[in-house]
């Protein structure tokens, strides 16, 4: 959960100057690491410890810095094993292991319950930095947030500065709620120009998300033509904006979904994350991936909130869900006219294309759960 600090002027300074200061620590660690071969993290302490605490930063700070520094080399070393730098001998791939890893002077650092400690009541935190224990840094977040937070948090929080804002990036523990059995199930259809389009006549038009997508063709364009360093940071700063937009987009669309679901007792019902992909044909492959990401996040926040409400998920082949008559079971390629007409070739069935596909979606959530609920229940001798 993301909390938004709102420090005044002197509380800023001293927060800017403690992630300054941790994170060039990280990278003097980081370069022992690498070095060393990155040892284990008992014995980069060993090497780092010391030096740690003349450098202004206590016990616990120094502690974090060096399994900061140790998770990184963990995380670079599985994205390197699992392929995403590209194959051996790949420049992203010689990059990242030639060099030690980098950390930006505003990189998250981790704070536990002793550097850090909520007062929920008067939306402060008092917090630790280079210059001392500082108190009373007010911390703004919906109630709903607030309840959540004062219910579920646990062990550390991240400070992060991002765009000029310093958040605090809480981890909340939320039991998950027990499944109901659904009496039906609500299909989500995902696609362009409407982002979700519901079996029950909920319609998401994705504005923020499609202005997203407009705009990252836009800063390319303008990338392309100007390669100043000022210039791309700028543009990377107006893009990373615009994803924060699309998120909180992605947040309200879900949580609509999923209380609709909870208040009617459905399931919710959702195509597989490659079939999507398969079936938003576009022309420039760039586009697709620029999307992706957008309806993996989607389906994610509609999971973990279904999952906290007790509501079943299930996911579906998408095969000929766009072809398919939803009243009478018709597949037909040309049943769809066109990106929003849907018209039966056989009953004559005429639908909005998206929410054709999203009742059957829906059929199929309910045809995955009953074979899924046989399965479940053992077989009578
Ligand atoms: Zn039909």
């Amino acid at each position: 959960m993301q909390v938004k600090l709102m420090p005044d002027a002197g509380q800023a300074l001293a927060l800017e100057r403690t992630l300054h200061v941790v994170n060039e620590a990280a990278n003097w660690v980081s370069a022992v690491a690498f070095e060393r071969g990155v040892p284990h993290v008992y014995e980069l302490r060993k090497h780092t410890y010391g030096e740690l605490k003349s450098r202004d930063l206590g016990a616990q700070a120094a502690q974090h810095v060096i399994k900061k520094v140790r998770d990184a080399y963990t995380t670079l070393n599985a994205n390197i094993r699992a392929g995403n730098l590209g194959r051996p001998g790949s420049r992203r791939r010689v990059k990242a292991e030639t060099k030690p890893i980098v950390f930006r002077p505003e990189a998250a650092q981790p704070y536990d319950d002793r550097c850090l400690s909520w007062q929920y009541d008067a939306g402060t935190v008092s917090v630790w930095t280079t210059g001392g224990r500082m108190k009373n840094v007010r911390f703004a977040c919906s109630a709903g947030a607030l309840k959540t937070l004062q219910a579920h948090r646990q062990g550390e929080s991240d400070l992060v500065r991002r765009d000029g804002v310093f958040y605090l990036i809480a981890t909340c523990e939320v039991p998950e709620a027990e499944r109901f059995e659904p009496g039906r199930f609500i299909g989500v259809d995902l696609g362009i120009v409407a982002i979700a389009t519901t079996s029950t006549g909920y319609q998401a038009a994705g504005r923020g998300l499609n202005r997203h997508r407009r705009r990252q063709l836009e800063l390319r364009r303008k990338l392309q033509k100007k390669r100043t360093r000022s210039a791309k940071r700028l543009l990377k700063k107006r893009s990373r904006r615009e994803k924060r937009h699309a998120a909180n987009q992605n947040h309200i669309i879900a949580k609509t979904i999923v209380t609709e679901a909870e208040r009617t007792s459905s399931g919710i019902a959702l195509e597989n994350l490659t079939g999507i992909r398969q079936r938003v044909r576009l022309r420039k492959p760039q586009r697709v991936t620029l999307h992706s990401w957008a309806f993996a996040q989607l389906a994610d926040f509609i999971t973990y909130k279904a999952q906290r409400a007790g509501v079943p998920v299930v996911f579906v082949d998408p095969a000929y869900t766009s072809q398919q008559c939803c009243e009478c079971g018709h597949i037909d390629s040309k049943n769809r006219v066109s990106q929003s007409v849907f018209c039966c070739q056989n009953c004559g069935v005429v639908a909005h294309a998206d929410r054709n596909a999203s009742r059957n979606i829906a059929r199929k959530g309910e045809a995955v759960w009953i074979a899924g609920r046989e399965s479940r229940v053992p077989a009578t001798p």
